[in-house]
């Protein structure tokens, strides 16, 4: 029997490639996606069991192309992870349509679609799906209008995804970051932002992109059969956390 293989949305970098990694020392395949060609290409290089695929999932042409590809090359998919995203931190005033669409589209409707076009492969391999929502989704502050909303919405097609693939053996999880120092965070995390997480974080520090990977890792393999349906906060307890914690700190 060949080796399971995991689709990595968003591998060029950042978490994506992180996840991507710790799949292949846990001996899978890994179909590493991005629409970043040259990073891609970078962060392929010295990688054994990788299938690089230039594609952006928010073009069903491309997501369409991406899976056929996968299908008539190692023929399987065990697990996906929807992790492509971008970032806009904005007021509501300033978010016109283009930019809301610009959000959604890469967040929200890359993971609607991509799981679409993997469904018939994840039926065959009783497969699991792993959504990257964020902590900006389960908690709204200023400025993340598009880019929050698009995550409590992926929260939500996660469990949406849960209650109808159930019965044919698929699970879905979605795992929700803390802030992590990767391209995507540092674009948009000013200095106000950075020590606001910090004073809020009970751990008080930037999570790194190998420990959301090891939960992501996790929740794909069978170690995790029995889990579907979750919204699993890895942020340094963030999300469990009230005000406060900076009094408490000496
Ligand atoms: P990075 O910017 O490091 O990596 C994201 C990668 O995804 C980039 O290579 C990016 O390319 C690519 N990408 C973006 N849009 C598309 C698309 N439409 N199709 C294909 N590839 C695309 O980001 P992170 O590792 O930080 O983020 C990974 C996920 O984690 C995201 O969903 C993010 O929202 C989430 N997250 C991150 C947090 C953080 O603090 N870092 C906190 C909470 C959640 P390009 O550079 O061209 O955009």
């Amino acid at each position: 029997m060949s080796m399971k293989l995991a689709v990595v949305t968003g591998a060029a970098r950042g978490i994506g490639l992180a996840t991507a990694k710790l799949f292949l020392e846990e001996g899978w395949q890994v179909a590493m996606i991005d629409r970043d060609g040259p990073a891609l290409g970078a962060a392929c290089e010295g990688l054994e069991g990788v299938l690089p695929i230039l594609c952006d999932v928010s073009r069903p042409d491309q997501v369409a192309a991406m899976v056929e590809e996968i299908m008539s090359g190692p023929g399987r998919i065990d697990a996906l992870v929807n992790n492509a995203g971008v970032a806009d931190f904005g007021p509501i005033a300033e978010t016109d349509l283009a930019r809301w669409r610009r959000v959604m589209e890469t967040n929200l409707d890359g993971v609607f679609l991509t799981s679409q076009a993997c469904l018939e492969a994840l039926k065959s391999s009783n497969g699991a799906i792993v959504n990257i929502g964020s902590i900006s989704g389960h908690r709204a502050s200023t400025l993340r209008v598009a880019y929050g909303t698009s995550k409590a919405a992926v929260m939500h097609l996660t469990q949406q995804q849960a209650a109808e693939l159930g019965e044919f053996g698929i699970r879905a999880n979605c795992v929700c970051p803390g802030p992590v120092r990767t391209k995507l965070a540092m674009a948009v995390h000013t200095q106000d932002i950075i020590d606001a997480y910090h004073d809020a974080i009970p751990l008080n520090r930037y999570g790194s992109e190998r420990e959301i990977a090891e939960v992501i890792t996790f929740l794909c393999s069978d170690r995790a059969s029995y889990v579907t349906g979750q919204i699993v906060s890895v942020d340094g307890g963030f999300e469990s956390t009230g005000i406060g914690l900076p009094a408490l700190r000496s």
